[in-house]
Parts: C-alpha cells; sequence; structure tokens
C-alpha cells in the first residue's frame, strides 16, 4: 500500500493564543499612536510604566475609540501621571492579604474557600490592580508545582471551594491546569471549583478546544467570573469565548471595579450589565476601588458609588444589578457597602 500523506491540519490554524499574548502592545508611545493620540504622550509616565508596565493585547485595543483620549478601555491600561501622585491611605498591600497568605500561593481569608494565587502572569496590565505590588515571583502556586497548595486544601475539611485567581489563571498553559485539578480531585471536601480570570474579555482567542476539553472533563461545578468594567469590552470574538464557555456547564459572572472616568455613571453601568447578559453572564460584584498606590485618580468617593449603585437598581431587574462591595482586612467576606445614614441607606 502506499503510505498516505500525513493529514492536513482540520481547521486552518487560527492564531494561537501565546502568539497573540506575545505580540501584546507594550510601549504605552506605540498604543497612543495606533490611537492617532500621538500628542498625549506628554502625558505618560515613565515611572509608573517601569513599576507595572503597560501590556495590552491587540484585540482589545481594536475595541478602543480611535481619536478619543478620554476611551474608557484605554484609561484603564495607560500609564498616566496621576499614578505618581502620591495619596495618603493608598498603600502596597491595600487588602490586606498579606496576613492571610498560606504560602505554596494560597490565601485563606474567607472561610469554606481559598484563592489559589495561580501564576502572577495577565495578558493586560489594569492600572488600577491591586495587585501590581504582590510580590508574585515569591509565592504562586504553579511555580511550586502545586504541591504546597493542594496539600494545605487538603489539609483543612472546611475548604469546599478553590478560587484560582492571580494574576490570571487560564494564562497558564492546559496541561498545568490539568495537572492541578488532576491532584484536587482526589479531596473528598472539595465541592466546587471558580476561576477568576480576564481572559476571555481582553484575549477571547484564549477559549480553544483544550481549554474547553479541561472544563467539560471536571468533576465539579465551575463558576467562571470574568472580568469587564465597561460595555464596549464586549465584541462577537468576546461572545463567542463566552458561550462556548457556557457549552461546558459552567457558571458565568462578571465583576468589575468602579472606576472614575470609565463608568461611573448609571447609563455606562447599565449598559455593562445589560451587555453582559446578552452574552450569557451576569453581574456578581462592582467593587470600590482598592486604595493601591498609584489608582487614587481612579477613585469614586462612597457617597458617589452609592447613589449610582441606588440608580442602576431603580433602572435593571435585581439579577442584573451586581452587589456594590469593597474589600476590607480582616472582615469575613466582601462588604456590602452602606450609606451611615439617611435616604440613601433606606433605597439599598
Ligand atoms: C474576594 C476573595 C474571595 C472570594 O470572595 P467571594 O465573596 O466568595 O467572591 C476569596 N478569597 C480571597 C482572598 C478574596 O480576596
Ligand atoms: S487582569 Fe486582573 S489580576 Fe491582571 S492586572 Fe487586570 S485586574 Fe489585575
Amino acid at each position: 500500500m502506499i503510505p498516505a500523506a500525513p493529514l492536513p491540519m482540520q481547521h486552518p490554524a487560527p492564531r494561537r493564543w501565546q502568539a497573540l499574548w506575545r505580540e501584546a502592545v507594550r510601549d504605552p508611545r506605540e498604543l497612543l499612536d495606533l490611537l492617532g493620540l500621538g500628542t498625549l504622550a506628554a502625558g505618560i509616565s515613565d515611572a509608573a510604566a517601569a513599576q507595572f508596565p503597560l501590556r495590552v493585547p491587540r484585540g482589545f485595543v481594536a475595541r478602543m475609540r480611535h481619536g478619543d483620549p478620554a476611551d474608557p478601555l484605554l484609561r484603564q491600561v495607560l500609564p498616566v501621571l496621576d499614578e505618581d501622585t502620591v495619596v495618603p491611605g493608598f498603600g502596597l498591600d491595600a487588602v490586606g492579604d498579606a496576613a492571610s497568605r498560606r504560602g505554596g500561593g494560597l490565601i485563606h481569608k474567607y472561610e469554606g474557600r481559598a484563592l489559589l494565587v495561580a501564576t502572577g502572569s495577565c495578558a493586560v496590565h489594569c492600572r488600577y490592580c491591586f495587585r501590581r505590588h504582590y510580590p508574585y515571583a515569591e509565592d504562586t502556586a504553579a511555580a511550586a508545582g502545586w504541591r504546597e497548595a493542594v496539600a494545605l486544601v487538603a489539609d483543612d475539611p472546611t475548604l469546599h471551594e478553590v478560587i484560582l485567581s492571580g494574576g490570571d489563571p487560564l494564562s497558564l498553559a492546559d496541561h498545568k491546569l490539568v495537572e492541578l485539578t488532576d491532584a484536587l480531585r482526589g479531596i473528598p471536601h472539595v465541592r466546587r471549583l471558580r476561576i477568576h480570570t480576564r481572559l476571555p474579555i481582553v484575549l477571547p482567542e484564549r477559549v480553544e478546544a483544550g481549554l474547553l476539553d479541561w472544563l467539560r472533563a471536571l468533576p465539579w461545578p465551575v463558576t467562571i467570573v470574568v472580568h469587564a468594567n465597561h460595555a464596549r469590552e464586549f465584541d462577537p470574538a468576546v461572545d463567542a469565548a463566552l458561550a462556548a464557555l457556557r457549552s461546558t456547564g459552567a457558571t458565568l459572572l462578571n465583576q468589575a471595579v468602579l472606576l472614575r472616568g470609565v463608568n461611573d455613571d448609571v447609563d455606562a453601568l447599565a449598559e455593562l450589565c445589560e451587555r453582559g447578559h446578552d452574552a450569557g453572564v451576569l453581574p456578581y460584584y462592582l467593587h470600590q476601588l482598592d486604595r493601591v498606590a498609584g489608582a487614587a485618580h481612579f477613585e469614586v468617593p462612597d457617597g458617589e458609588a452609592l447613589r449610582l449603585h441606588a440608580g442602576l437598581a431603580a433602572r435593571l431587574p435585581g439579577y442584573l444589578v451586581p452587589r456594590l462591595v469593597r474589600e476590607i482586612a480582616g472582615e469575613p467576606g466582601k462588604t456590602p457597602l452602606r450609606a451611615t445614614t439617611g435616604r440613601i441607606a433606606d433605597a439599598e
């Protein structure tokens, strides 16, 4: 018999997500040039860019409005001079994680669930992120081959949920994820798995066959919490990625951060919640900003946050209204924002 020629690949190879990851824009001046905003270069902070480099996938840049210096997507990623202002109360460990670290990349802060800092890498660098000062290199679970983290989970029968976070846990190769969940499978008290990831939003190409196969084969109910702050972060590629994730049976939620100049009005927030729902995602949390050094210019005061949230509740069905929360060190969970006095508390 004549040996068959090697089979051609079944699909024309899509651009692999790793390649798209590597091709991310990293130079603030290039980003501005791509958007026709070269004249804004004087507002870039080289110090901020050195401390926490710009990184943004080109597909996300394509969703930014050309020529709009106030674009809400651009504002989330561009290192600007405002970051250099030292503001009292904005520090390095804004959420008190240090005290809850158990080693091996595990952070056990809340009852029943532990967060695994799977990796320090993210496809996008969000300027407001509290992890911009996190000492990743020392303490990620994947770096330690998962062993320490898995042993800690196995030793604590009160832990029913493992939360993969980071960094972005889906920045790991599929086989690393398989390695982790294979190790967790044998732990009888683990009942659910949660994944906190911004990748389906900023680099939807990450959602490919291998990842979907992994999700489908997991023995636990899976919740995927994505992170979009503005309706324009969704586009058809993101919709397709989210639909594929849902097809695995996973529950999809969104968490957002309330950000000055990005989503600090009722229209923007309502559109975010409705656009997310169009894509099969329910709102989960709307976070008050963590008070991290370099992010003060994003802060929305609590009174205004409560008014925005009340406006949202007045406009949307209850299931499309995220919980407005803040992280307070030492509290048993995320703390709902409450007005201390008056009518806003009634409206809550
Ligand atoms: C936010 C967070 C969680 C999850 O809290 P939920 O209210 O369950 O979403 C768990 N661990 C840590 C350390 C967290 O910061
Ligand atoms: S993707 Fe998440 S963890 Fe990464 S920089 Fe953005 S907010 Fe922070």
